[in-house]
C-alpha cells in the first residue's frame, strides 16, 4: 500500500534533463517516488526520493505549468513524462492530473512523449488515439517471465498487458517503442529470453526497441538485497558484476557500477541478433553506455517544430510510425 503525501511544488514544473536524448524538450514529473516500486529504479538514489511505499504528489503542478507556459515566448514542441516517475502509476490523483495535463498540452498542439510500465486507462488511450501525430510512446518490458517481473516490478501490470497496450498504440499510428531496460544479467540476458521478448514485440506490431543493461548504484544494490527472497536469483544477478567497475554515465553527473564492458557487449550483440531475426530496429541507450554507443536511443522520440504538419507532408513514412 502506497502512502500519498501531498506537497506544494516549489521549483519549476517544466524541467531540463541532463540526459542527452532529452536535451531538446522539457520534462515533467507529477510525483517524486513512484508507486510501481521497481527494485532497480535509479530514482532511489535521488535526494527527492521520498522512501519506499511513499509518493510525493504535487498539488500545484497544473497551475504552475499553465503559468510557466504562458510566460514562455515560445511553447515547447513537446514535453516528456517522466524522467523519474511514471505517468500511469495506479494512483487516482496521478491519473486524473495526468489526463488534465495531457489534454491541455495536446489541445495546444504541444506533443507528449512518455515512458511507462503502467496500465494506461481507457480515457488516456482515447486521447492518444485522437492525437496520434502528437504522441510518442515507450513501454518498458524487461522479460515475458511473470515470475521475474513480479519480483522486480511488483506493482506494474504483467507483460501481456503492456504488449497489448503497445499493440493498440502502434495500430493507432502512434510512434511506439518497447524498452528492454534494464536487462538483468544472469536472469533475462540469455538469447532465449531476449528472443521471446523480441518475438512478442514484433507480433504486437512494434518495430523499434531500446535496450540497456542493469547498472548498480548503492541504493539499487541495497533494494535488490533487501527484496529478493530467492538467494540463487540474487546470486546470479550480483555475481555478474564481480569484474565490473565504476563508470561515469551521461545522467545527473553520476557514476554507476557497471558490468564488465565485454559482458555488456555480448549482451547487446544477443539483443541485436534476436531483434534482427524478428525484423526489429534496436537503439542502444548511449546515455548509460557511453563506452559502447553514441547518439540517442530516442527515449522521447523525434520531434519537429510541427509534428502534425510533418506527418501530413509524409516526413514520417508509415513504416516509421511504430
Ligand atoms: S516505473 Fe519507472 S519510475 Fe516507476 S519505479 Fe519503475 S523504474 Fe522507477
Amino acid at each position: 500500500m502506497v502512502n500519498v503525501v501531498l506537497a506544494e511544488r516549489k521549483t519549476a514544473v517544466l524541467t531540463p534533463s541532463s540526459l542527452a536524448c532529452l536535451s531538446q524538450i522539457p520534462t515533467v514529473n507529477l510525483t517524486a517516488g513512484c508507486a510501481h516500486g521497481c527494485l532497480y529504479c535509479y530514482t532511489r538514489s535521488y535526494s527527492s526520493y521520498p522512501g519506499e511505499d511513499k509518493v510525493t504528489f504535487y498539488t500545484n503542478t497544473f497551475d504552475k505549468l499553465r503559468d510557466e507556459l504562458t510566460r514562455k515566448r515560445r511553447a515547447p514542441k513537446a514535453v516528456y513524462f517522466s524522467p523519474s516517475s511514471d505517468l500511469f502509476q495506479p494512483l487516482p490523483e496521478v491519473l486524473d492530473l495526468g489526463y488534465e495535463i495531457l489534454e491541455f498540452l495536446l489541445g495546444r498542439k504541444i506533443g507528449v512523449a512518455f515512458l511507462t510500465k503502467g496500465l494506461i486507462p481507457e480515457r488516456h488511450m482515447r486521447l492518444f488515439e485522437e492525437n496520434a501525430p502528437l504522441v510518442r510512446a515507450q513501454l518498458g518490458l524487461i522479460t515475458l517471465d511473470g515470475a521475474i517481473t513480479g519480483v522486480f516490478e511488483p506493482c506494474a501490470p504483467e507483460p501481456a498487458v503492456r504488449l497489448s497496450q503497445a499493440k493498440r498504440l502502434a495500430r493507432a499510428g502512434i510512434k511506439t517503442q518497447m524498452r528492454l531496460d534494464p536487462i538483468l544479467p544472469g536472469l533475462t540476458d540469455d538469447a532465449e529470453s531476449i528472443g521471446r521478448v523480441c518475438g512478442a514485440v514484433a507480433e504486437a506490431g512494434v518495430k523499434h526497441i531500446a535496450a540497456s543493461a542493469l547498472f548498480l548504484r548503492p541504493s539499487v544494490a541495497d533494494s535488490l538485497k533487501r527484496h529478493i527472497r530467492d538467494p540463487s536469483m540474487l546470486d546470479k544477478l550480483l555475481r555478474a558484476f564481480g569484474q565490473g567497475s565504476r563508470m561515469a554515465i551521461h545522467a545527473r553527473n553520476s557514476s554507476v557500477f557497471a558490468l564488465p564492458v565485454t559482458t555488456r557487449q555480448q549482451m547487446y550483440e544477443r539483443v541485436a541478433h534476436e531483434a534482427q531475426l524478428h525484423g526489429l530496429i534496436v537503439h542502444l541507450c548511449a546515455c548509460k553506455n557511453p563506452d559502447l554507443a553514441s547518439g540517442s536511443c530516442s527515449i522521447a522520440g523525434e520531434w519537429t517544430r510541427n509534428p502534425t504538419a510533418a506527418i501530413q507532408r509524409g516526413l514520417f513514412p508509415d513504416d516509421e510510425r511504430s
